[in-house]
C-alpha cells in the first residue's frame, strides 16, 4: 500500500483500524516532500519535527481511544495562516522571518481535531495572483505536464502551493484561501477539489488579510468527501472575527451522499463567454448531461451583471488591499530598511519589501479610494457588487445550485500571461462573481483537455447551503470518474 496515495477518508479508516501508524503516514508524506519539493516548490517551510511530534501524539490518542475527526492526518497549510511559533511569510519579503505569537482560528481548529501539520505552502505574494509566479520565494511548478512536453506549467494561484502539494501526494489535504478564486482556480489547474465556503463560514482571524470583505478560508483535497471532512473541522462561529457567522456546522460529509433527484441546476447563459475553448464548453455540457442523468433538472438562468464582475472585483479587492497592507511599515514587525527620517524609512521598507504585483494593487487601491475618485470608482463598484448579488438572489428563486466551468483555460506555462496584468486577471472570470456575492462554490476535476491536463467544473450554492454544493459535486465526481494522476507525484520515479 502506498500511504501517500490514500484519500484522507481512507487514511482515517486505516488509522482507526490500526493498519498503519500516524507516524508511518507522516513519514511517508515527509519523504515525498523531500523528494519532490525541490522541484515543485510547493512548500516554503517544512516542519518535520512538529509533524512527527503531532503524529506521535496522534498514535497515543488512537491507542487510548481518544482520536478526533482528523487525528493523525497530515495536512499542508497555506502560508497565509498565522501559525504559532512557525514562520509565516505570505510569500512576501516584507514579513521577513515573521514568527506569529498566535494561531489562526482555522488552524487552531484543525489542530484541535488532531491534524498533523507538514509545513507552510507557497502562494502568490499576499494571495494576489493566479499563477504563483509572484511569490517572493520562487514559483511553484504544477505537477501536471502536457503530454509529451516538458514545459513547466503554473499550478494556478494564489493557493498554488497547496494545490500542487495535494495533487503530487505530498499532503492528504491542505488549507487554501479564496478572495476571487484562489482555491478554485488552482484546484482546477492541478486536478484536485477545493471549496470556498460561504463568506463568514470560516473565521478569518489570524489569516493575513488581502481583501477582508472577500477573503474566505477553505479546504483543498483529492475528493469531494475529503473536502467535506476538512471543512467540518475548519468551519464555525468565532467571536474574534466580526464577520463570522453564528451558524451551526452541518455534517458536510453526510451531505455528499444525498440524492440530487429533482434538484434544479441553473446554467447561466452569460458564462458562455466568447472565445471559450471548445474543450471547456464540451466539459460543461458533459456536466449538464451527468446531472440530468442523475435526476436533476437543468434550467437556463440569467446573471445579467456577470460582465461587470471582473472590473468590480479589480476595484474592490485592490481598495481593501491598499488599506490592509498599510500596516507593513517596518515599525512593528517584519522587514525594516533604514532611512534618514520616518517617511524615508517607510518608503524604503515598502519599496524593498513588496513585489511588483502587490505594489500595483496598492497603487490602484489608493487611487480608487482617493478624494475625487472614490465616488466614480469605489462607490460605483460597491453598487455593482450589490447588483451582482441581486442577480444570484433572483436566480436562486428558480434553482438550487449553479453549474459553470471553473476557469477559462487549463494550466498555462510559467511566464505566460505575465506581460499584461489584465490577461492574468481574465483567469478569474468564472470565480469572481461568487466571491463578490459571498456564495459557497466548489471546483472539482471533471475531465482532461487534449494535452492531458485537468479541467474543473464549478458548483455555486445558496448562502450557507454548502450541503447542496457537496451533494451535487459528489454526484458529478462519481459520474465523471476522473482518475488521471499528475506526471510528478510521490509514487512516480521522476
Ligand atoms: N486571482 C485573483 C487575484 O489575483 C484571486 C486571488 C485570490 O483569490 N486570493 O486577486
Amino acid at each position: 500500500m502506498i500511504l501517500t496515495d490514500l484519500t484522507l477518508a481512507q487514511a482515517r479508516e486505516g488509522l482507526r483500524a490500526k493498519k498503519f501508524s500516524a507516524r508511518a503516514l507522516t513519514e511517508a508524506h515527509l519523504a515525498a516532500i523531500e523528494k519532490l519539493n525541490p522541484r515543485l516548490h510547493a512548500f516554503i517551510t517544512v516542519t518535520p519535527e512538529l509533524a512527527l511530534a503531532q503524529a506521535d501524539a496522534a498514535d497515543r490518542a488512537y491507542a487510548e481511544g481518544e482520536a478526533g475527526s482528523l487525528t493523525g492526518l497530515p495536512l499542508a497549510i497555506k502560508d497565509l495562516f498565522c501559525t504559532e511559533g512557525v514562520r509565516t511569510t505570505a510569500a512576501s519579503h516584507i514579513l521577513g522571518n515573521f514568527i506569529p505569537p498566535y494561531e489562526s482560528t482555522v488552524t487552531a481548529k484543525l489542530k484541535d481535531a488532531g491534524a498533523v501539520f507538514l509545513g507552510k505552502t507557497n502562494l502568490d505574494e499576499f494571495a494576489m495572483g493566479s499563477s504563483n509566479m509572484t511569490s517572493a520565494f520562487g514559483a511553484v511548478e504544477n505537477p501536471w505536464k502536457r503530454r509529451g512536453d516538458d514545459t513547466p506549467l503554473v499550478p494556478g494561484g494564489s493557493s498554488g502551493g497547496s494545490a500542487a502539494a495535494v495533487a503530487a501526494r505530498l499532503a492528504l489535504g491542505a488549507t487554501g484561501t479564496d478572495t476571487g478564486g484562489s482555491i478554485r482556480q488552482p484546484a482546477s489547474f492541478c486536478g484536485i477539489t477545493g471549496i470556498k465556503p460561504t463568506y463568514g463560514r470560516c473565521s478569518r482571524y489570524g489569516i493575513i488579510a488581502f481583501a477582508s470583505s472577500l477573503d474566505q478560508a477553505g479546504p483543498m483535497a483529492r475528493t469531494v468527501e475529503d473536502c467535506a471532512i476538512l471543512l467540518g473541522a475548519m468551519a464555525g462561529f468565532d467571536p474574534k472575527d466580526s464577520t463570522s457567522a453564528e451558524r451551526a456546522v452541518p455534517d458536510f460529509a453526510a451531505a455528499c451522499r444525498r440524492d440530487i433527484k429533482g434538484l434544479r441546476i441553473g446554467v447561466p447563459k452569460e458564462y458562455a463567454v466568447p472565445g471559450m475553448p471548445d474543450e471547456i464548453a464540451a466539459l460543461w455540457q458533459r456536466g449538464r448531461d451527468w446531472l440530468r442523468a442523475a435526476g436533476a433538472e437543468l434550467v437556463e438562468i440569467s446573471l445579467p451583471h456577470t460582465r461587470y464582475a471582473l472590473a468590480t472585483y479589480y476595484i474592490v479587492a485592490p481598495a481593501e488591499c491598499s488599506s490592509n497592507l498599510a500596516r507593513y511599515d517596518g515599525v512593528r514587525f517584519g522587514r525594516r530598511e533604514d532611512g534618514a527620517d520616518l517617511i524615508e524609512m517607510y518608503e524604503r521598507t515598502r519599496a524593498a519589501g513588496f513585489g511588483d504585483e502587490v505594489k500595483r494593487r496598492i497603487m490602484i487601491g489608493t487611487y480608487v479610494l482617493s478624494a475625487g475618485y472614490y465616488d466614480a470608482y469605489y462607490l460605483r463598484a460597491q453598487k455593482v457588487r450589490s447588483l451582482i448579488l441581486g442577480d444570484f438572489t433572483n436566480a436562486f428563486a428558480g434553482c438550487d445550485a449553479i453549474l459553470t466551468p471553473t476557469a477559462p483555460s487549463a494550466a498555462f506555462a510559467q511566464g505566460e500571461k505575465m506581460d499584461d496584468p489584465v490577461t492574468m486577471y481574465l483567469n478569474d472570470v468564472f470565480t469572481v462573481p461568487a466571491s463578490l456575492a459571498g456564495l459557497p462554490a466548489i471546483s472539482l476535476p471533471a475531465g482532461c483537455d487534449r494535452a492531458g491536463l485537468p479541467l474543473g467544473l464549478q458548483v455555486i450554492g445558496k448562502p450557507f447551503d454548502e450541503e447542496t454544493v457537496f451533494a451535487v459535486a459528489a454526484k458529478i465526481e462519481a459520474m465523471a470518474g476522473f482518475s488521471a494522476s499528475p506526471t510528478l507525484h510521490a509514487g512516480s520515479s521522476a
